[in-house]
């Protein structure tokens, strides 16, 4: 049995390591395109974030005065029990995002859409959000913070099937220029691109590349990872840079992710992990074990399962190569 009290100081603890130092997999990207960004100012910001992240870590202090909006998600163990339930989860998912607002300190950014009243604690009407995902075989639950930053780093567009790559690379550009000339979402970002499913799915499988799979991680489909690869290289060919400068680190990595979606459309969602790309996962075992990493994992083969049976039959494993 996992405790509740245990899940409210992991959770606690998640929320301090994400809003205060940065995965070393962005962190690694970043000092990367540090070393072949020509622009000047370009080159400056990319140095002073470096510093920046670094006296963050030093002094324990947040690592961007604007702390984002604490997020979870909780993936589960079909094995796994929590002491109270899942209510008692999202309780102590509640109780530490509040604590943490006023002990780290964050924030605390979120009111009400009309009245603009809050709590003082980040933590509202379906706030902080908690997204779940289930993982067959195992008896833990891997619980992760994101402290999506770029308030406005986020499109979506229903392109139609004839539209193809091209659509779908033009979106893609009209997006990065757009935020680009609007200074919205410091860059450079992970960009995450959801690809088909309903509208709906389209937006959250774009936010969830961006903020649950590390720099350097491809799709597993070989095609898809191409894409990836293309969009990102386009993305720093536009001219623009860090923070919007003239440069070419515009985008730290590109992930796609997809879901079977209407036959008349391709639905598509744009999203930008800020250069303050705050994530922190912790996976709880039944033992009372906790690790922490900073890679989610999230998008596991189940996850991506494409057929009607778990694990999948011989013959469709066979279809697919
Ligand atoms: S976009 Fe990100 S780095 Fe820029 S101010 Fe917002 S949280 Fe900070």
């Amino acid at each position: 049995m996992i405790g509740k009290d245990a899940v409210e100081e992991t959770a606690y603890e998640l929320t301090a390591r994400a809003s205060i130092e940065i995965p070393d997999d962005y962190l690694a990207g970043v000092e990367k395109m540090a070393e072949t960004e020509e622009g000047d100012l370009g080159r400056f910001v990319l140095s002073s974030m470096l510093e920046n992240w670094q006296a963050a870590k030093e002094d324990r202090r947040a690592m961007c005065g604007d702390t984002g909006l604490p997020r979870y998600y909780v993936k589960i163990g079909n094995e796994a029990a929590v002491e109270g339930g899942f209510v008692a989860l999202e309780t102590a998912i509640r109780r530490a995002t509040a604590r943490a607002t006023h002990e780290i300190p964050l924030r605390p950014n979120r009111v009400h859409p009309l009245w603009r009243t809050h709590h003082d604690n980040n933590v509202g009407i379906n706030a902080p959000e908690i997204e779940y995902s289930f993982e067959p075989d195992a008896e833990w639950i891997d619980i992760t913070t994101v402290h999506k930053g770029g308030l406005f780093g986020t499109d979506y567009r229903m392109l139609f099937p004839g539209d193809g790559i091209d659509g779908i690379k033009r979106f893609f550009l009209d997006v990065l220029v757009s935020f680009g000339k609007r200074g919205l979402a410091c860059q450079p970002a992970i960009v995450g691109v959801g690809l088909g499913g309903s509208k709906d799915i389209s937006m959250t499988l774009g936010k969830q590349a961006a903020c649950l799979r590390p720099v350097g991680e491809r799709n597993p489909d070989p095609a898809i990872a191409e894409l990836e690869e293309e969009l990102k290289a386009l993305g720093n060919s536009i001219g623009m840079g860090p923070m919007g400068f003239v440069g070419s680190s515009m985008v730290v990595d590109c992930h796609i992710e997809v879901g079977y979606t209407h036959t008349g459309g391709m639905p598509m969602s744009v999203h930008c992990f800020c250069l303050s790309s705050r994530r922190a996962t912790a996976r709880m075992f039944m033992d009372g074990r906790v690790e922490h990493r900073t890679d989610p994992k999230w998008f596991t083969p189940y996850m991506r399962r494409e057929g009607v049976e778990w694990p999948p039959a011989a013959e469709s494993l066979k279809a697919s190569g």
